[in-house]
């Protein structure tokens, strides 16, 4: 696998591959330390091959597992610590891996985790033990299962290849023009993200340092911009929310990055707004929009946005397709609909993934296979809106009720089914509340199984608490409404369209 090949390459020479708040691993370090631990999972499970569960932050040592997981020939699935403990412990039970690893404090009550000092131990007992070539996941093979939220309430499980993210990371090398110098990137979404891919494989591929910023630092702003200041930017990698949470703060323009040379952005609707302020406070900044469903590993199009492009566009582009990818745009027959019509975004290439891990159901809903001119393509339906204008592909919100909030991916079901499971809760309905074109918040509206006399807010504040136990935080709506029951339409079934009226 390329970035394992180019790991060793760096490896001979002084490179950081990874700095967590002051805690560095070279590439040396990094390329040993993941011999070590592959070469104890292919000797203590030589006829296993399931995915190793890694549940923990942004710790160097994931860093490890993860690569140490790729060179045992084994995919890794990374559960950030704001996965609920609920939700860990379902996809544990769905995956049923033979390895789990928990760098956290919590109790995810599975048998035979293995915990940091037991990692430890095993790279002490494996010290200067290597791995041939021929373990390393090849060719078909998974390297990450990236769990994203689900609308049964279950997440569903996107199995990203080898070869997919061969055909992302050539194509993204060439795109950006990062050179290989060991200058910073930031590394700042949680692993479970597929953004975080994006520095990680980007990143190692052409000998960078990863710079992390942990959950506990972005909890603090003035810590964030501390580490900021320290790290020699050079390129941005982040969703526009977190940028404009960054731009709420004066200092953070040119000075506390005066070597800055991208921004990258993805994940979400990049306001022209934003794109303006960065202008002025990162002059000379190379900006860059780009779009993708994690389905089609990370990124499908990007576009430098141009003052050109800035000054004529009142939504900005999402940008050209990826080489060697084919983007089209489908009425709802699947029939290709004209530039500057509006359809979803269909995305045929090397870097779509072969389905959802364990659900042939949903991968059948949304993935297919087809030949186009003698060469056969992996497809995928994204749900996903959008139109071409002279060759570019514009974004216009999505097909169904996946939406994005503060950069987070969430399908309203999923909040919905889990709000179900809440003690006293009969029905509900979540819904985005939309300012400026933007989403602001959520707000459930809920039937309560029996009335009660608490005021609204009291059983808000209730539901919340309970609600706390399913869900991450980012997913939990801001302010409820208890109703006595929901308007309906003419099928019998609720009448969104009537309640968002009410938040109007
Ligand atoms: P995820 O799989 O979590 O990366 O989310 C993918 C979804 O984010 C896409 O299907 C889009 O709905 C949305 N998205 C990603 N990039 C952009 C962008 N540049 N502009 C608008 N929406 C985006």
């Amino acid at each position: 696998m390329e970035i394992l090949y180019k790991m060793k390459e760096y490896a001979k020479q002084e490179r950081i591959a990874i700095n967590c708040e002051g805690e560095e691993l070279t590439y040396r370090e990094l390329d040993k330390l993941s011999d070590e631990v592959a070469s104890y999972f292919i000797k203590k499970y030589p006829n296993d091959k399931s995915p190793i569960i890694i549940c923990g932050n942004k710790e160097n040592l994931i860093l490890v597992l993860m690569m140490g997981a790729l060179k045992s020939g084994r995919a890794y699935i990374p559960l950030d610590v704001t996965f609920p403990v609920e939700r860990v412990k379902q996809v544990i039970k769905e995956v049923n891996p033979k390895i789990v690893i928990n760098l956290t404090d919590r109790d995810l009550e599975v048998p035979n985790v293995y915990t940091k000092e037991n990692i430890e131990d095993i790279i002490a007992k494996y010290s200067g033990n290597k791995v041939s070539e021929d373990n390393w996941v090849s060719g078909d093979d998974n390297c990450y299962i990236l769990f994203t939220s689900g609308s049964t309430g279950k997440p569903k499980g996107v199995q990203i290849s080898k070869n997919n993210l061969d055909s992302f990371t050539k194509w993204f090398t060439e795109y950006l023009k990062v050179g290989n110098e060991n200058t910073a990137i930031l590394n700042q979404p949680s692993y479970s993200f597929d953004l975080s891919v994006m520095p990680l494989y980007l990143g190692l591929l052409n000998g960078k340092k990863l710079f992390s910023l942990s959950k506990k630092t972005l909890e603090n702003m003035r810590e964030t911009f501390d580490e900021l200041k320290k790290s020699d930017m050079r390129l941005w990698i982040s969703t526009p929310a977190f940028a404009s949470l960054c731009m709420q703060d004066d200092s953070f323009r040119k000075e506390l990055m005066p070597n800055l040379e991208t921004m990258y952005f993805i994940g979400e609707v990049l306001p022209p707004k934003t794109v303006a302020l960065l202008r002025e406070r990162f002059p000379n900044v190379r900006i860059i929009n780009s779009y993708g469903p994690t389905e089609a590993t990370v990124a499908i199009t990007a576009i430098d946005i141009t003052d050109e492009i800035l000054e004529g566009n009142k939504e900005l582009p999402i940008g050209y397709p990826m080489d060697g990818s084919i983007i089209i745009v489908v009425d709802d027959n699947g029939k290709e609909v004209q530039d500057e019509e509006k359809g979803e975004i269909v995305i045929l290439g090397k870097s779509v993934s072969k389905g959802y891990y364990l659900n042939d159901e949903m991968t059948k809903k949304v993935f297919f296979d087809r030949e186009i001119e003698g060469v056969m393509y992996r497809g995928y339906k994204s749900g996903d809106m959008g139109y071409y204008k002279e060759n570019i592909l514009y974004f216009c919100g999505r097909k169904d009720f996946q939406i994005k909030l503060n950069g987070f991916r969430i399908e309203l079901e999923d909040i919905e089914n889990n709000l179900r499971k809440v003690t006293n809760i009969k029905n509900t309905v979540v819904l985005p509340v939309n300012k400026e074109g933007k989403i602001s918040h959520l707000v459930a509206f809920v039937i309560l199984e029996k009335e009660n006399t608490l005021s609204n807010l009291k059983n808000t504040l209730i539901i919340k608490e309970e609600l706390k136990k399913y869900l991450p935080t980012y997913m939990i709506p801001r302010n409820m409404k208890i109703m006595k029951e929901f308007p309906v339409n003419s099928n019998d079934k609720v009448d969104r369209k009537k309640l968002m009226e009410e938040i109007k």
